[in-house]
């Protein structure tokens, strides 16, 4: 039996017999009666190891070298994406226009207890310029009984991957409840429940310096209190609609259900693998379940960043009310985040004081150190003493007429012309003023200024 298998003409059968010879007489006597045995067992054992060896070494070359392909192919991703941002804030520069142009409401859709989001197209049928994601459109609104234009910013709610239409998502700002007699916001109520599908309205195009880059690749944190969801969504929505890879964390905060704004926009950003979506309900109704209405109930706080992230190091972007964003400003800056990493918003008057604006004792601040402040066209002049926040109040408390719009340093109604001296601002306006004028509703004046109203 054995001769016929070993048949002495194939050499390489009587090789592998040769080989084997020491594993079939293995458990006998023989490895220790027959020294060739024992040879030929360590030579089959080197074999073994040489080919063990040679494999793991292959397999780790194929999967460094699959590695090293995905990398290569992420860094092409990367840059094709980096390259069509580009290319749209290019396309965006050049379709975008000056001054007001004509919008249509083509939709109006109620998204949750007054809050509403307007659909605009351009009335031209013209292309619209794509923009940047946290980025505002501001609206010249002809409100009847009113003779002067009403001025004000909202947020573009949507990223610019749909084409057609710019997405408004605007709260309705009722009378206080224990204030019964003050008016309810004029801006918001018209756009809230006057503004009709099909209405026009005064456009201006794509502004402002709260937005994310998406050239960058930087894990980022993006939080919304309330309305405040508006350009953190949109930086959502941007990152998904890109395709990107880039770690986010999306962070919302309101109430309850009732003021769960944009709830399907959040819900799709659910299966992301890169994007994590928390939203924090204050006050949950009784009916409503934690895991499924909402992810966490209480605020949105300083410490509930640090439970859920891994690190500090992120980019963090907010937006929402004054106070929510002191809180969360102060939060991170304790946290070690540095200055240069949180960006904010604010949709009224600035709230947040920034620990990089902070002077030697021996200088003071801009909005706190004297200064006489001339309204060369009024003829009056007054002093500045940081009891107000910005020139516009300083000009307001004497009676000097000022164009106002969002208070905000967005919009641009308050600028007037410097005559002489040097204004300042605690933070970067969104609004491009022409060289040689302020914004009033957020200059603050260093040394003595003469306006030109
Ligand atoms: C860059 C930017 C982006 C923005 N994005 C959005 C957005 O996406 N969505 C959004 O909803 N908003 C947004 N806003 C806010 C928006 O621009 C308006 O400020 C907001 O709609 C309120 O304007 P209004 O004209 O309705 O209220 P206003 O008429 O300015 O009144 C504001 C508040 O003051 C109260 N008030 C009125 N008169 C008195 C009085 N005599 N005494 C005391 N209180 C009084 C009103 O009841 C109201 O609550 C944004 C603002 C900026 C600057």
């Amino acid at each position: 039996m054995c001769n016929a298998v070993y048949k002495p003409h194939h050499s390489w059968i009587h090789k592998v017999r040769r080989i084997m010879q020491p594993l079939i007489f293995l458990n006998s006597e023989g490895l220790r009666s027959n020294p060739g045995l024992f040879i030929g067992w360590a030579i089959l054992a080197g074999v073994a190891i040489q080919t063990g060896l040679a494999v793991a070494s292959a397999v780790r070359r194929f999967f460094a070298r699959s590695r090293q392909l995905t990398l290569e192919q992420e860094r092409l991703h990367h840059l094709v994406r980096a390259a069509k941002a580009e290319l749209q804030q290019a396309e965006a520069g050049k379709a975008t226009w000056n001054g007001y142009r004509k919008f249509r409401v083509d939709q109006k859709v109620f998204e949750c207890d007054g809050v509403y989001s307007l659909y605009l197209k351009p009335h031209d049928g013209k292309p619209l310029p794509g923009f940047k994601p946290g980025q505002y459109l501001t609206l010249g609104l002809d409100i009847p009984g009113r003779t002067k234009q009403v001025v004000k910013c909202y947020s573009l709610s949507d990223c610019d991957a749909v084409k057609d239409y710019y997405r408004l998502t605007i709260k309705w700002e009722k009378s206080p409840k224990d204030k019964p007699g003050i008016p309810p916001g004029v801006g918001s109520s018209f756009l809230t429940q006057k503004a009709q599908v099909g209405d026009l309205l005064n456009v201006k195009a794509p502004s402002g310096h709260f937005y994310l880059d998406l050239a960058q690749t930087t894990p980022v944190v993006l939080m919304g209190a309330g309305v405040g969801i508006t350009p953190v969504l949109t930086m959502a929505n941007a990152i998904a609609a890109s395709g990107s890879k880039r770690e986010a964390w999306f962070f919302f905060v309101c109430r309850n259900g009732e003021e769960h704004i944009l709830r399907a926009d959040i819900e799709r950003l659910r299966p992301l693998e890169n994007l994590h979506v928390v939203v924090c309900y204050s006050r949950p109704g009784p009916q409503e379940i934690r895991g499924r209405h909402y992810d966490r109930e209480g605020r949105l706080t300083p410490d509930l960043l640090k439970e859920l992230l891994p690190s500090n190091n992120y980019s963090f972007l907010m937006c929402g009310s004054g106070p929510f964003m002191k809180d969360m400003y102060e939060g991170l800056i304790a946290w070690g985040v540095p200055d240069e990493r949180i960006h904010f918003e604010a949709f009224g008057p600035a709230s947040v004081k920034r620990v990089s604006q902070a002077k030697p004792a021996t200088t003071a601040a801009p909005e706190t150190a004297r200064a006489t402040v001339t309204f060369a066209k009024s003829g009056k002049t007054a002093v500045w003493d940081g009891s107000v926040s910005n020139l516009y109040e300083l000009a307001a408390a004497q009676q000097v007429r000022i164009d106002y719009g969002c208070g905000a340093g967005s919009c641009g109604s308050c600028a007037v012309a410097v005559r002489v001296g040097e204004v300042v601002y605690k933070d970067a306006p969104g609004f491009s003023v022409e060289a040689g004028s302020c914004l009033t509703c957020v200059g603050c004046p260093v040394g003595n200024v003469t306006l030109d109203a």
